[in-house]
């Protein structure tokens, strides 16, 4: 029998040209995805708005208040045609091992700080939809670092070349693999992988790990643990428990190896997560561009300096929003149905408050 991920339909170029070729299709489908039961204003929640004809921008009708159907997104500001953008979005999103910034370059006509831009926003966008997640269920976890062996050698404490991931992946109870996430720690320390198990993992979960020690430390997230113990080397890697995460740990490997030659390890966040995002969405390829449409809108503006910055800096001068919205479902390329009235409230009024404390707190990132 064919694999059913492997031989889906999937969406085709010529399919997205006929749904997004044009300028006016691509505002269309934003404003849609945006506001799904109508126009709505931030500052007053008027629905009522004119459109201005020297720029862009809806006005409301009882305050005035103005904004376009970009601000306060991930798009904000671009000076692309938003066809750019969706072509950008489809090809990122159709291609299974990824598109390096110099393909997407060639592919956009664009420079290629552009389309580095581009691509890390996008990435950006997956990464702050998927930390907005936890795995549950039975969890294979393991410890990696990117830059190193996976297995042997000496556990690369210290070494500057090597940056240390944890990888997770929540399987079935026929061992199937549902979903993954994958995220840079500041080491191999208990303390360190309390902090990400209480962020990434469900209470109650059944966390299966290697004898490294910190791992008891999922505890703390109210998790159970069990700890299999290996003598190390090849071996452990036949170990039925850790099938799938060492799979994935192969995967992720080879795929930022094969698409990227050589990427900065400070951005190693996004690419882990570039990959996690797609994997984890892996069975409706049709509905790929409208799903990270929908929350790219939903995800505070990235200007260049904070792109630039390490996760880390990120994390530590700024707490940016996570997307707690449900996605709707998408049936070929419609408006979205929202599940329930709370959702619809849209994470979009919430964007639009930090993305004023963004702007306020200018200032804190001068320099970077
Ligand atoms: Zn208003």
């Amino acid at each position: 029998m064919k694999n059913q991920v492997q031989f889906q339909k999937g969406y085709s170029l010529i399919e997205f040209m006929k749904d997004y070729g044009t300028e006016d299709q691509c505002r269309k489908a934003l404003f849609l995805w945006r506001w799904p039961q109508g126009y709505k204003c931030p500052e007053c929640e008027g629905r009522s708005y004119c459109t201005l004809k020297a720029r862009a921008v809806f006005q409301c009708n009882r305050c005035h208040h103005q904004q376009s159907l970009i601000s306060g997104t991930i798009f904000s500001a671009t000076k692309l045609p938003l066809t750019t953008w969706f072509l950008a979005i489809h090809l990122i999103t159709q291609a299974k091992t990824g598109i390096a910034a110099l393909a997407l370059q060639r592919q956009l006509g664009v420079c290629y700080n552009t389309a580095w831009s581009i691509k890390h926003k996008l990435m950006q966008v997956m990464k702050e939809r998927d930390d907005s997640k936890v795995l549950t269920g039975i969890i294979q976890l393991d410890d990696v670092y990117w830059g190193g062996e996976h297995h042997g050698g000496k556990r690369g404490r210290g070494s500057p070349n090597k940056t240390p991931f944890v990888a997770a992946v929540s399987v079935n109870d026929k061992g199937h693999p549902i979903s993954m996430n994958m995220n840079v720690v500041e080491g191999f320390r208990s303390k360190e992988i309390a902090r990400w198990a209480k962020r990434h993992l469900s209470p109650n979960s059944e966390v299966v790990s290697d004898g490294l020690a910190c791992f008891s430390a999922v505890k703390e997230a109210g998790c159970q643990h069990t700890r299999i113990v290996t003598g190390g080397g090849p071996d452990c890697v036949s170990l039925q428990s850790f099938t799938w995460v060492n799979t994935m740990i192969g995967n992720v490997k080879r795929s930022i190896n094969g698409t990227y030659h050589a990427i900065d390890h400070k951005h190693l966040p996004r690419y882990l997560a570039e990959f996690c995002y797609r994997f984890n969405r892996r069975f409706v390829l049709e509905d790929m561009l409208p799903r990270l449409c929908y929350v790219a809108l939903q995800t505070p503006p990235m200007p260049m300096r904070l792109l630039k910055m390490a996760d880390t800096h990120i994390r530590h001068i700024y707490i940016r929003s996570s997307i707690s919205t449900p996605t709707p479902t998408f049936k070929n390329n419609s408006i979205p149905s929202l599940p329930t009235s709370a959702a619809a409230k849209y994470q979009i009024d919430n964007t639009l408050y930090l993305y004023k404390v963004l702007k306020i707190n200018n200032f804190l990132f001068r320099g970077y």
